[in-house]
Order: structure tokens, then sequence, then C-alpha cells
């Protein structure tokens, strides 16, 4: 937790050093004992051994230019994802009846 400046100036006045109202999170010494034996030193990359093959060839970054195309809308669902859409049910708003529209009409009023 971090003081805020109330309480900073409250400790200001009574000499609490600043420094023991913060959390230990906020310190680095308990994140570099936490993590001693879990993050391992990166060896140098002189002591690496790599074969003359591989440092001959030259490695060019991937062709990500994009085509000449409008760009997909709609996605593509993943495998065993269904997409279940209501089928919206069609009403008349002349004779109110159902399966049909205003314009497609038949009924006699
Ligand atoms: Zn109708």
């Amino acid at each position: 937790m971090v003081p805020c400046c109330h309480a900073l100036a409250a400790g200001r006045v009574r000499n609490i050093d600043p420094y023991t109202l913060l959390s230990l999170c906020y310190f680095v010494g308990p994140w570099r004992a936490k993590y001693k034996g879990v993050v391992m030193p990166r060896p140098n990359e002189k002591d690496h051994n790599i074969p003359e093959e591989c440092t001959d060839v030259a490695v060019n970054p991937p062709r990500t230019k994009r085509q000449g195309r409008r760009p997909k809308k709609k996605r593509i669902p993943s495998q065993g994802e269904v997409h279940h859409k209501k089928k919206r049910i069609t009403k008349c708003g002349r004779c109110f009846g159902q399966g049909h529209n205003r314009k497609t009409c038949s009924t006699l009023i």
C-alpha cells in the first residue's frame, strides 16, 4: 500500500521515515528474493555454439504486407462453436398476422 499525501505529511510531522509506510511489494529486494531460484540469468550470447550453416543463412522477416482486398467483417467461428441465430417471426403491420409483412400482405381489410 502507498500512503496518501495526508498520511505522508502526518508522518513527516512525527518524524516517521516514509519508506517504512510502503508495502514490501514496492521494493526490489523482496521481489529478487522471491524469484531468486525461479528466474535464472541468461547466458552470454558469445558462449552459444551456433553452427556456421545457421549463421550464414540470411533470416528475413516474414512478408506481412496485406493483400488488396476488403478485410473480412464476419468472424470465423471456432471448432465446436455454434451460432444459434434466432429466426425472427415476421409480423404484418397491416393485418397483424404472422408469416408475412405489410408489403406482401394479401389479406382483405
Ligand atoms: Zn397482413
